[in-house]
């Protein structure tokens, strides 16, 4: 028996909301993650809790992605000011 992965129902939603966030990262073994999909598939409630933690990190993401962009570009157009 694996110790990482839940056997009850109840233990089974605490189980994936804890590793919800490891999920959404990829940082599940590939045991875990089988069980972390088989228990969305199975339960509506994780499932909800799982495309809105989703779409945060998605929204994050795209955030930290512009910041970056817009550095980038900020470090670009300081650099054009020294040359010129
Ligand atoms: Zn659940």
């Amino acid at each position: 028996m694996n110790a990482d992965v839940p056997c009850g129902p109840e233990e089974a939603c605490d189980w994936a909301m804890e590793h919800l966030q490891a999920f959404l990262h990829g940082e599940l073994t590939e045991d875990q993650a089988d069980a972390f999909r088989r228990h969305l598939a199975a339960c509506e409630s994780c499932l909800d809790e799982a495309d809105l933690e989703a779409a945060v990190s998605r929204a994050l993401q795209r955030c930290n992605m512009t910041v970056r962009a817009s550095s980038t570009l900020r470090m670009r157009i300081v650099r054009l000011h020294v040359e010129s």
